[in-house]
C-alpha cells in the first residue's frame, strides 16, 4: 500500500506516519529525516540540502526526486511505503505518479491533516525529536511530553529542538511555501478519490495518535 502524508509543517504528519507504520508494518520514509541525517553527516547531499532547508525552502527536485527512487526501488518499499514529506509540490507528484505507474503501482491513500495556524506554531516552537539519528523519535513538550525532561522515552538519548524549528522566519517561511507549493496538491488528490482529510487539533480534542488508530481501523 502506497501511502501518502499531507499537512503543513507540525499537523503531526510523522506522529501519525509512525504509528500506521508500527501497526501495518509499512515502512514510513521522512524525506526530512533523510535531509538531517545526511546534515548531521555532512555528505554531500546533506550540505547541498541544508542550504535551502536552514532558509526554510524546499530542496530542490533534482535533488529530492532521485533520492526518494532510490527508496522506492529499495528493499524497504517492498510491502508498500509511508511517504512523509513527498510530494510537496504539483511536480513532484506528477513524477510519482508516472514512477508509480512504470512499476505497476499507485497512490492507495493520501492523508491530509488539518491544523489551525495558531496551534501549528505553538507545536512547532514545542517540538523536540531525538538526536539519535537512527530513532528519531518526535515529542512535544506540552501535548506529547517524554517521561523525563529532555530524554527520549524509546533510547535514552538527549532531545533536541530542530534547527529549522528554532527560528520563527523559517517556521514562517515553511507554512507560506507549504500554502504556495503543496496545499493545491489537495485538489489534485481528491480529484483522484484517494484523499482523505482529517483535522488533527486540541480545539476539538483530537491528535494524532486519535486520527492514526481510526485509519489503522480502516485499513488493516
Ligand atoms: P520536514 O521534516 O518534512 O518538515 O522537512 C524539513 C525540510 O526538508 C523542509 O522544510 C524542506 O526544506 C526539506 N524537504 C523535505 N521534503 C522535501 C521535498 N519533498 N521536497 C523538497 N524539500 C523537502
Amino acid at each position: 500500500m502506497i501511502i501518502i502524508m499531507l499537512g503543513a509543517q507540525g499537523t503531526g504528519k510523522g506522529t501519525v506516519a509512525g504509528y500506521i507504520s508500527d501497526k501495518t508494518g509499512i515502512k514510513q520514509l521522512s524525506t526530512g529525516d533523510v535531509f538531517r541525517k545526511n546534515i548531521n553527516e555532512k555528505t554531500p547531499l546533506g550540505i547541498e540540502a541544508d542550504k535551502y532547508i536552514s532558509k526554510g525552502n524546499l530542496v530542490p527536485d533534482d535533488i529530492t526526486v532521485p533520492m526518494v527512487v532510490g527508496y522506492l526501488d529499495s528493499d524497504m518499499a517492498k510491502d508498500g511505503i509511508i511517504l512523509d514529506g513527498f510530494p510537496r509540490t504539483m511536480a513532484q507528484a506528477e513524477k510519482l505518479d508516472e514512477i508509480l505507474t512504470q512499476r505497476g503501482k499507485k497512490v492507495d491513500l493520501v492523508i491530509n491533516l488539518v491544523t489551525p495556524r495558531e496551534e501549528i506554531i505553538d507545536r512547532i516552537l514545542t517540538r523536540r525529536v531525538c538526536s539519535n539519528q537512527t530513532c528519531k523519535a518526535t515529542y512535544n513538550t506540552k501535548l506529547h511530553p517524554p517521561k523525563v525532561e529532555g530524554i527520549c522515552d524509546k533510547c535514552g538519548s538527549p532531545l533536541v529542538q530542530r534547527d529549522d524549528d528554532k527560528s520563527s522566519e523559517a517556521i514562517n517561511q515553511r507554512l507560506e511555501t507549504y500554502e504556495k507549493k503543496t496545499a493545491p496538491l489537495i485538489d489534485f488528490y481528491k480529484e483522484k478519490g484517494v484523499l482523505r482529510t482529517e483535522e488533527v487539533s486540541s480545539r476539538i480534542n483530537r491528535l494524532g495518535k486519535e486520527v492514526a488508530e481510526d485509519i489503522v481501523k480502516d485499513i488493516l
